[in-house]
């Protein structure tokens, strides 16, 4: 829970703030960009809320932030931050919010497929808390668990007890923690979980690291692609690569095979391209700029 004698000098004066255990996971500019900015090496409230949507963006930052850093003074009712999550992105894609400190505030996403057998999909771990598990609960529940890479897997085992999810990850990214996961992918082939969910294994940030594909139009990233606002263009990370920056660019150009408009990653900005075209233009730019670094 946020300290008010903790509060960061850079927040504006009024009802939000951010205290010093903030991490600079990003979240809360992402949620809400007109409360939030970006300081040096935390975030802080740079404008209160102006309107009743402001406030409410706000809220929604202060339940999804991984670490409890944003606080409220007066202490404000966060539920109808709380109600807002799983946010709709497009289609039966969703926002989970409740970030994880253990990921680093990595994001995670729900594929609702209420009249698929197949089931609901979550695309990495959220923060196992009660009115997640009881929104997923009443959405029809989870199904299967897709594991980016070994970073990303924060509360995978509370999600499985809840749920009895098959949990899904590459082998070369399995740790103490995931060994015990229901399905394990190998190799460098793609592997198809369902009709439309492909697994591309995409080694480079680590080395089992893969990405999935959904309905040719959904690419869900972990930390292999993101979009960068600052640069305009998709990036992947250079400073946060913990196996080979050459494979790395090695598996982006395997994604050149591959058609889809939406890029949604764990870290980094989401990005929505006018049409496949565009995105492997895009694509295309980001493989030439990586090659120049
Ligand atoms: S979401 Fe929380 S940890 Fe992340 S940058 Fe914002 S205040 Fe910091």
């Amino acid at each position: 829970m946020a300290t008010l004698s903790a509060r960061l000098a850079d927040n504006v004066p009024g009802e939000f703030y951010v205290d010093s255990s903030c991490i600079d996971c990003d979240t809360c500019r992402r949620v809400a960009p007109t409360v939030f900015e970006e300081g040096e090496g935390h975030s802080f409230v740079s404008a209160q809320p102006r309107s009743a949507e402001d406030r409410r963006r706000a809220l929604m930052a202060l339940v999804a932030c991984p670490t409890a850093s944003i606080g409220t003074s007066p202490k404000a009712d966060a539920s109808e931050g709380v109600r807002a999550f799983p946010e709709p992105i497009a289609e039966n894609v969703s926002f989970c919010g409740f970030t994880a400190e253990s990921s680093f505030g990595a994001w995670s996403y729900l594929i609702e497929r209420a009249n698929d057998p197949a089931g609901n999909l979550l695309v990495d771990s959220p923060r196992a808390v009660g009115p997640l598990l009881s929104a997923l609960e009443a959405r029809g529940g989870v199904a299967t668990m897709f594991l980016t890479h070994r970073d990303d897997v924060a509360d995978h085992a509370a999600f499985r007890r809840r749920f009895g999810c098959e949990r899904v990850i590459h082998e070369d990214d399995m740790t103490t923690s995931t060994k015990g996961v229901e399905r394990r992918i190998s190799g460098r082939d793609p592997v198809r979980l369902a009709d439309d969910l492909l697994v591309i294994p995409t080694p480079g940030h680590t080395r089992g690291h893969a990405v999935l594909l959904y309905r040719n139009r959904f690419l869900f990233t972990g930390d292999h692609l993101a979009w960068s606002g600052r640069r305009r263009q998709l990036v992947a990370f250079r400073e946060a690569n913990w196996y080979s920056w050459p494979e790395t660019i090695r598996s982006m150009e395997t994604l050149l095979d591959y058609s889809f408009e939406w890029v949604l990653p764990g870290h980094g900005e989401r990005y929505r391209a006018e049409s496949p075209a565009a995105m492997r233009r895009e694509l295309e730019r980001c493989i030439a700029w990586m090659k120049a670094r």
